[in-house]
C-alpha cells in the first residue's frame, strides 16, 4: 500500500484517481489506530472508491503544556490496520511538510469551538480547522469520515465546510467503546490498570443519563444530575454539559431538541472526552430538526440507533 511523505508525490496519485472518476475518501487522523478508526475507514471504504487517511500528530492543535511530545505512535502497527481495513494510500506528512518555514495563516472557527473543549483548550480548535482545511485542500476528498467521540470537533468542521464552501461531504460515525463502555481513544494507552478501572465512570454516567430520557426525563438539570452521581471515580471533572447538538450551546430548562450530554475527565493526568446524544423521538421533533438530527448524527439516525451501543 503505497505511503506518501510529500505533498508533492500524494497530489500526483490523487490526480490520476480524480481524472478516472473515482470516489476519494478521507480519514484524518494522528495514528495509533484502534477500532474506532477502523470504523472511519471500514464507512469509507463502503461508501468510496479510493480512502486516503492521514497519520500526523498536528503541533498547532496542542497547547504548550498538552502531550505532543508523548502521543503514542506505532506506524508499523498502523499500516497493518489499514492495509487490512482496505485504505488504498496513507500521508504521513513531517510537521515542516505541513508547516514549512514561514508559515502564516491559521483558520479561526467561531462560538461553536468556544465552549467544552473550546473553554479548556485554548487555541485548539483553531490548530484543528487549520489542519483539516490544509488536509482537505491537499487530499480534495469527496467526502470525509470524523468519529462522534470528538463531539465538537465534528461540529467544528461541519461549520468549516459550511462557512468555506468546501465541497466535501462530511460524514460523522458512531462512537466505538470498549466492552465495559469505555470509548476507544489513542489516550487510553496512558491508563494505568486502576485509572482505566476507574475511567469507565464517564461512560456508566452518560449511558444512565441516556436511559433516563429514553424513560422520558426532560430536564436538563435533572439529566446532568444523573450522569454526574456515577463520575465520582474521576480526578478532576473538567466539564459535564448538555448542549444543542448543533450549536452546542447550553440547553437550561427541557430537552425538546437534538442534544448533547457532552464530558471531559482528567483520570490520573490523563484527559479524556465522550458524549452521547439525546434525540428527541422523530415525531416530537419539527421537519428542520429532523433534518439536523440526520446531519448530526449521519447514518445513526437513520439507523434509528442515535443512543450509546454499550457492546
Ligand atoms: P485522532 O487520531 O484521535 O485524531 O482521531 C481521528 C478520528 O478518529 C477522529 O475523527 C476521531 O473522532 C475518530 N475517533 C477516535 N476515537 C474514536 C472512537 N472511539 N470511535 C469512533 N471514532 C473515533
Amino acid at each position: 500500500m503505497p505511503t506518501f511523505r510529500t505533498i508533492k508525490s500524494l497530489t500526483q496519485c490523487l490526480k490520476g484517481y480524480r481524472t478516472a472518476g473515482l470516489r476519494v475518501g478521507f480519514v484524518p487522523t494522528m495514528g495509533f489506530l484502534h477500532a474506532g478508526h477502523r470504523a472511519l475507514i471500514e464507512e469509507s471504504v463502503a461508501r468510496c472508491d479510493i480512502t486516503v487517511v492521514s497519520l500526523f500528530v498536528n503541533p498547532t492543535q496542542f497547547g504548550p503544556n498538552e502531550d505532543l511530545d508523548r502521543y503514542p505512535r506505532a506506524l508499523e502497527a498502523d499500516h497493518d490496520l489499514c492495509r487490512t481495513a482496505g485504505v488504498n494510500l496513507i500521508f504521513v506528512p513531517d510537521a515542516s511538510e505541513i508547516y514549512p518555514p514561514g508559515f502564516q495563516t491559521y483558520v479561526e472557527p467561531g462560538p461553536v469551538a468556544e465552549p467544552l473543549c473550546g473553554a479548556v483548550r485554548p487555541g485548539h480548535f483553531r490548530g484543528v480547522a487549520t489542519v483539516v482545511t490544509k488536509l482537505f485542500n491537499i487530499v480534495q476528498p469527496d467526502v470525509a469520515f470524523f468519529g462522534q467521540k470528538d463531539f465538537q470537533q465534528c461540529a467544528v468542521i461541519r461549520q468549516l465546510v459550511r462557512d468555506l464552501n468546501l465541497p466535501i461531504e462530511i460524514v460523522t460515525v458512531p462512537t466505538v467503546r470498549e466492552p465495559d463502555g469505555l470509548a476507544l481513544s489513542s489516550r487510553n494507552s496512558y491508563l494505568s490498570a486502576a485509572d482505566r478501572a476507574r475511567a469507565r465512570c464517564l461512560s456508566r454516567g452518560l449511558f444512565a443519563a441516556h436511559a433516563a430520557f429514553q424513560a422520558g426525563e426532560r430536564d436538563s438539570q435533572r439529566l446532568v444530575e444523573t450522569a454526574q452521581a456515577q463520575m465520582t471515580e474521576v480526578d478532576q471533572l473538567q466539564y459535564l454539559q448538555l448542549v444543542d447538538a448543533r450549536t452546542l450551546e447550553p440547553i437550561l430548562g427541557s430537552v425538546e431538541q437534538p442534544a448533547a450530554l457532552c464530558v471531559a475527565a482528567c483520570v490520573g493526568t490523563t484527559r479524556l472526552i465522550d458524549n452521547v446524544l439525546l434525540i428527541p423521538p422523530p415525531q416530537a421533533l419539527a421537519d428542520h430538526e429532523l433534518e439536523l438530527v440526520s446531519h448530526v448524527i449521519g447514518r445513526q439516525a437513520t439507523a434509528g440507533a442515535a443512543g450509546p451501543r454499550p457492546s
